[in-house]
This record gives C-alpha cells, sequence and structure tokens, in this order.
C-alpha cells in the first residue's frame, strides 16, 4: 500500500530533504521538500538560526550560483543528503532594524479571478499550506474574542509610509490609524501580518504606538515565516499570505466567513481572493498626510458590514461603492 501511493506521485516533487546545515559553527538541521523554493529553504534555516533570509548566503558544492535564486524549486538543484550546505549570515542586529532593506517594491500584478481560482486550488500550494499550518504557531498577544469578525492589515504602505524618512516615524503613519483601529476594534479581533520580519513588526507597532493603545487591543501579529511560495502557470513563483493558516489555528473563532484583510498587494490575497480588499497604497507621507482619508473611509466599510452573516460574498474590490442597504435588501428579499 505505502509503496503504491509513493509511486503514484512524482517523487521528484515531494521527496523530503534533510539537510545539514553549517552556521557560525554550529550543524543544524532543516526538513525541506522537493516542491519547495529556495526562498522556502531560507525560512527554514531562518527558523534555526535567526538569521534572516535576505542575510543568507548558502554555498553548496557543484550548484554554483543556483541557491541565490529565491524562486527556485529545490527539486531543480542536485542537493544530495551526503553533503554539508554552509550558510553565511548575521543575525540583525537587537536594535538597529534597516529601514531600507524592507522588502522592496515590486510592482503588483492584477491577478484575474480565474487565476486567483487556479491558484488557491492547486494539489502543490494547498500541500504547502497544509505544512506550513503544520510547522507555523501563531503567538496570541491577547485572546480572540467570542463573536467578533478577524481584521488582518498589512504594515507597509497599508499603515505605514515605509520608503519614506523623517525624524519621528509617527509622521510616517497613515491618518486616522488609532482611530481606525479603535473603532474596528468593536466588532472585529485584530491581527497585523507584514511579509518583513517579526523585530521590524514589533519595532514599527511599537513606534506607532500600536501595542500600548488602551483603546484596543492587537490580537496576534505574523510576518514573512508565516507565508507561503506558491506557484502559478503566469507569475511563476511568489510569496503570499494564506489566512487559512489562521482559520486552522482557530476554527472556533474565525473562518473565510467571518475574515476580511487590508493589503496593498494584491497577490497576497491570492489563497483567500475573497477575503481580501486591495487599500490604495499609503506612500509620499509628507505630500499625502493632510489629505489621505482612506482609513476614514475604510471604517465605515468595515461598520457596513459588520453584521452580515458571511463577508466573503462581498466583492471587497468595490468597497467604496458599496451600499449596505440595497445590498440586504437585494440579498435577504
Ligand atoms: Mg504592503
Amino acid at each position: 500500500m505505502a509503496s503504491e501511493s509513493s509511486s503514484a506521485v512524482s517523487p521528484m516533487t515531494v521527496e523530503e530533504l534533510t539537510l545539514a546545515v553549517k552556521w557560525s559553527g554550529k550543524e543544524h538541521t532543516v526538513r525541506v521538500c522537493g516542491d519547495d523554493t529556495v526562498g522556502e529553504l531560507k525560512r527554514r534555516i531562518c527558523e534555526v538560526t535567526n538569521v534572516l533570509p535576505k542575510r543568507q548566503k548558502l554555498l553548496y558544492p557543484k550548484v554554483g550560483a543556483k541557491l541565490a535564486d529565491d524562486s527556485l524549486l529545490l527539486s531543480q538543484i542536485p542537493l544530495k543528503s551526503s553533503f554539508k550546505m554552509t550558510m553565511i549570515g548575521t543575525v540583525e542586529d537587537d536594535i538597529i532594524v534597516d529601514q531600507v532593506e524592507s522588502p522592496d517594491i515590486i510592482d503588483d500584478f492584477e491577478i484575474e479571478q480565474d487565476e486567483a481560482v487556479d491558484i488557491k486550488d492547486k494539489e502543490i500550494n494547498k500541500e504547502k499550506l497544509r505544512r506550513r499550518i503544520a510547522q507555523h504557531k501563531i503567538v496570541l498577544r491577547n485572546p480572540c474574542r467570542e463573536g467578533k469578525k478577524l481584521l488582518v492589515l498589512d504594515i507597509d504602505y497599508t499603515l505605514f509610509d515605509h520608503r519614506s524618512t523623517a525624524e519621528n516615524p509617527l509622521e510616517l503613519m497613515r491618518p486616522y490609524l488609532h482611530e481606525f483601529l479603535s473603532a474596528a476594534y468593536a466588532a472585529y479581533d485584530i491581527m497585523i501580518w507584514s511579509a518583513t520580519s517579526m523585530k521590524w513588526v514589533e519595532v514599527k507597532m511599537k513606534q506607532l504606538g500600536v501595542l500600548d493603545n488602551p483603546n484596543y487591543k492587537i490580537t496576534a501579529m505574523l510576518d514573512h515565516m508565516a507565508m507561503i511560495t506558491v506557484q502559478s502557470d503566469h507569475y511563476g513563483v511568489f510569496d503570499c499570505k494564506p489566512l487559512g493558516l489562521i482559520w486552522a489555528h482557530f476554527p472556533e473563532f474565525y473562518s473565510p466567513k467571518n475574515t476580511i484583510m487590508f493589503d496593498d498587494l494584491r497577490r497576497n490575497f491570492v489563497m483567500n481572493p475573497q477575503n481580501g480588499l486591495p487599500i490604495k497604497p499609503f506612500r509620499k507621507a509628507h505630500a499625502n498626510r493632510s489629505s489621505d482619508d482612506e482609513l476614514m473611509k475604510l471604517t465605515q466599510y468595515l461598520f457596513a458590514i459588520s453584521d452580515l452573516d458571511d463577508l466573503s460574498v462581498l466583492d471587497h474590490k468595490k468597497w467604496e461603492s458599496f451600499d449596505g442597504v440595497s445590498f440586504k435588501k437585494h440579498r435577504y428579499s
């Protein structure tokens, strides 16, 4: 039975690899699969060494520069368990978090609805999500609250302009942030999910006063380690934020029906396209600070939809023209 099932799937893609990684005089073991990417391998190494993926240089006999390409599948690289991998890299300094090195702006691509459905339904991507669910723990800062919906928020360009410079980071905060979070908290638990590192997330949220505001609490914070790399026929390999990870860990509280996520990059929604709201990016804070009222308007939207039983039937792309009264009439008459 076992041999039958293992021959039924391609051994090249699902084969598990155990790799020995030498770093800073110590040896670590990481487990990956052939259908993981180099980027995913670096995340696993980050887990055991705390060296951020972007700071890792991997050395391995006979593979040349292949390990520098994060999008390459491990099955395309001749890795053998008899060789050891060496990683060169430094743990991010405890105090200095380099703002300039937060992820580069990569132009977002408009993923067609059909393609998004295709990506989320691909067995290989579902398997990656299952693996992430099994590996990744979400640390709760505050308990989940019965009967609340869930709001998941990106940081960079969503709540904060991380590319501009200012003497005081508060100058780069999106206007109405605290008013928005305070209002949302009445009906939604709030989680923060950034593609950067947890250190950066914590520094940023502390600087903005989000972690000690008396009017709301943050339920949890997630970083790049919670993301998965998905494969798409049209767009190649890229990272996204699968809400299924949260739903699997807290099924009694959160589901596709009561979760909404704001992000300026819509590819981050690709595993759950019905739950994502593409927010207008907040850039050039100094010029736009006096006029940006996106969070104020979104507060009204969150209120308007907060008593609906199923948020996933909405088209969040059209949030600005959402008319709650006629929506309910149309749906429930
Ligand atoms: Mg962003």
